[in-house]
This record gives C-alpha cells, structure tokens and sequence, in this order.
C-alpha cells in the first residue's frame, strides 16, 4: 500500500505542479489513446506500482487541463487542495455512507456539511439534504420527492402504486430550462415531451405572464422547475414571481440550480435569485462552483417526509439509525455509495463564509472582465449581459459569423479551452469562469489568444 500511495502522491504532484503551463486541450489522438490504455486483460496479476505508473504515463496524452486557471469549457472548476486531500482520505477510509451503522463519522459529517450549505443558501433549516453524484440525480431526487408530495396531496401513493392510474402531473418548465430537466422527467415516469414549456425573456429567464398563462391550463398536482444560472447567459429565473404563482395553486417549485444556486451564498449576487428559499427542493454542484473533486451533486428539499418516502428503502438485514439520526440512503438513489459529502466538508470548512463568497464574486469579475477585453474588438460581440459568471460571445469577419472557426483554433493553440453553443440561432462561443486558480493574467492571457 505504501509504494503504491507514494508513487500516486508524486504522479499527482507532477501533474498540478505543470496545470498552470500545461497545453490546456488533450494532446493524444483517439485511436493512439485507445491503444495506448487498452489492449487484452491481463492473464496474471501485474505488479501494483507498474500498473499505477503506467495509468499515469499512458492517460497522460489524453488528459484535460479542466482544473487549471484557463480552462472555460461547460461550468467547470479545478479542485481546491482540501477537497483534493479530502478526498483521498475518502478512498484511504472506503466508507459505506448508505447506513449509519456502518459509518457514524460519515453519517455526522453529511449532516454537518447539509446544515452548511442550507445556511449558506439561506434555505429552510429543516430542508433533507442528499448527497448524489452531480446536478442531474439531484434533478431526478427533488422531481422524484416532488411527485410524491403533489400526488399525495391528490390522494394518489405513488411509491406503492406508480404512475399507473394516477392522475395526471403537470411539470412546467422555462423553454431555456436545462437538458437535465426533462431527462431527469423522463427518468421518473412524467414524460420529457410532455412538459408544458413557458417563454423565457431575451437573457433567457423564464417569464412570470407566460407561466401564469401556462399554469391556468394544469388543473391539479403541478410541479414547476425554475432554473438558477442559465448555461448560456447566467439568467436567473425570477424565483419569488414563480413560487407565488406557484403556491397559490398548490403546486410544487423545484430549483436548478446546478451553478447559479451558488449566487445566493454571495452578498453582491443574492438579489439574483431573490426568493429563491420559497420554493420546495433546489439541485446545485459541489463539482462545478465550489470547486470539489467530481461525484458531487446536491439536493435539498423542503418536505423531508416526501423526500425520504420516494427514495428510501427497507429490509430487515438493513440496520437503521434510531431516532433522526441520519441513514444515507434515505435521501438519494442509492444504497451503497461513497462518502462524497467529505470533501464538501473540508472545502466549506476551509473557506468558510466569506470564502465562498470571495470564490463566486471572483469568477463573475473575472467573467466581467473577459467581456469588456472582447467588447472592444473589431468584430466581436458580447451577446449576454455578464450577471454572474458567463459570458457568450460571437466573432465576424467579412460578414459571416466565424465564432465556430475561432473555438477551434482556440482549442487547438491550447492556451485556453472554451466551448461553442447556439444562442437565439446564431453560433456563440461560451466563457464560463468557475475555478479558483483563474487570475486576471490568465483571463488576459485567454482573451489574447481568442484575439488572435
Ligand atoms: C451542469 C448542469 C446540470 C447537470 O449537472 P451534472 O452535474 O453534470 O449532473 C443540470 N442543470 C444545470 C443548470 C447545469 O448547469
């Protein structure tokens, strides 16, 4: 254990000390990676540190800087050196958190880092918290808890009986919300095609006439998923307008908040998602803003009965904690799983409030920044109004939008990585600032080479 562990320690060393200055995209071609790390099963055990230096040796052509200070692909941000240490120790310790009894210490360290983040949020102190693998299963929990609390307000058990027979559910979403939503719909029995879609104003925030609209045509259990933080622009839905209209009919509001949620733990930013404590259940990442290691999604619900009754499980071999007392599995998809609420732990330990706050308020300047160094150049056109920390761009040249052509060779030159979308119909090219190494230089160094 103890050569393997040394070898991995310097293998990991090696590879953040060169993040910083490393080609930022993947080097390696496809086939030469598959050939590379593929090949037949070995018939005979091989010895442990060769298998871990090779690991390292061969994947190396095929790595991503995503956690460097230049990487502006999706929403994505490097591990903090807690959340990276913590999470070592995870894999060291091999917990099971789906029980109590087989880890107390991971069962108080969820609960410790639920109550943080609620606070942090400022969500309902008495909100469950599951601790799923990202902001997808935490769409799927939170509509899961959802159409058990609409259905059983309409006198139907689902859990017992499905959706067979069951009265109808409406689900409203922006025509912006998220891909998730309507996976993580169909994943739940409620439909992808079937959700009603409401207009959304020109930054791409649902609006509250149309949903008013939409909502006089859902009679009965009604869910309506808001979103925090759209992946083009950063547009936050109007949360208090929502859960109003919602409320008054009874319905139920749920909050994607994969990146954006992270606004409300920030004083400059809060009013961007004013209200958002009315809804009923809220999805956010701890992989994409806070800056924790992958396998790190979170859901937090409002009704903690119609939570625990649409996911947990029991059996008689299956010890439970006495009391309220926290059992893992009663909050997520999962039975056996990963102590993955560490690293969370450390993190907001580490950073504390004011912390946190400084990492989200840095990326939206630093995302600020970018733009006004675009704005100014010929041919470049800032599409969005940079509210958090998001930043769409188009480039012309001649009278043709070559933004596609530009996203490669950005790629390809390798100093920063950035993504390409399609907003209102036109290619756009997509900055995202979401990890802690990013400093003024590298966004000045990014925006140079976006230049050229
Ligand atoms: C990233 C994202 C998701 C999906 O999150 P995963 O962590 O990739 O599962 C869902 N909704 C929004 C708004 C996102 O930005």
């Amino acid at each position: 254990m103890d050569d393997c562990l040394k070898r991995a320690y310097d293998l990991a060393r090696a590879y953040l000390d060169q993040l910083p200055e490393r080609h930022v995209n993947a080097r390696g071609n496809w086939t030469e990676l598959q050939r590379a790390l593929g090949g037949p099963l070995p018939e005979t055990p091989q010895d442990p540190v060769a298998v871990i230096e090779a690991l390292a040796a061969n994947a190396d052509a095929g790595l991503v800087a995503t956690a460097g200070p230049r990487y502006f692909g999706f929403v994505t941000g490097g591990s903090v050196p807690a959340a990276v240490a913590a999470d070592w120790l995870v894999s060291a310790w091999d917990q099971n958190v789906g029980l109590n009894v087989m880890s107390p210490a991971m069962a108080a360290i969820e609960d410790a880092a639920a109550a943080w983040l609620l606070d942090l949020f400022t969500l309902p102190k008495g909100a469950s918290v599951g601790f799923v693998t990202g902001a997808h299963m935490a769409n799927v929990t939170a509509l899961a808890a959802a159409r058990h609390e609409v259905l059983r307000r309409a006198g139907w058990d689902v859990e017992a009986r499905g959706l067979q027979g069951a009265p109808r559910v409406h689900v409203v979403a922006s025509v912006e919300a998220h891909t998730s939503i309507g996976a993580a719909c169909r994943m739940v029995g409620l439909g992808a095609e079937t959700l009603t879609r409401v207009a959304a104003d020109d930054h791409g925030r649902m609006r509250p006439d149309n949903l008013a609209r939409a909502l006089e045509g859902c009679d009965g259990p009604t869910i309506v998923c808001a979103q925090a933080g759209n992946v083009n622009t950063g547009a936050c839905d109007p949360m208090g307008a929502i859960a109003d209209l919602t409320h008054a009919r009874d319905g139920w509001v749920h909050v994607d908040g994969a990146f954006g949620l992270w606004a409300a733990a920030a004083t400059p930013l809060r009013h961007l998602v004013a209200g958002v404590e009315r809804a009923d259940s809220w999805t956010t990442d701890g992989h994409k803003w806070l800056n924790v290691p992958y396998d790190s999604g979170i859901v937090c619900v409002a009704h903690p009965a119609a939570h625990r009754a649409a996911m947990s499980q029991t059996a008689a071999y299956l010890i439970r904690a006495e009391g309220d007392a926290r059992d893992g599995m009663d909050w997520v998809p999962e039975a056996s799983r990963r102590a993955r609420a560490v690293p969370i732990y450390a993190t907001l330990r580490t950073l504390g409030r004011s912390g946190v706050e400084d990492l989200v308020v840095r990326c939206c300047r630093l995302a600020a920044r970018a733009a006004d160094r675009l704005r100014g150049a010929a041919g470049v056109r800032v599409l969005n109004d940079v509210v958090l920390n998001q930043v769409l761009v188009r480039f012309d040249r001649a009278g043709s939008n070559v933004t596609d052509s530009v996203i490669a060779r950005v790629q390809r030159e390798g100093v920063c990585w950035v993504g390409g979308t399609t907003w209102k119909g036109e290619r756009a090219m997509r900055v995202s600032v979401s990890g802690w190494r990013t400093t003024e230089a590298d966004i000045d160094r990014s925006v140079e080479a976006m230049l050229r």
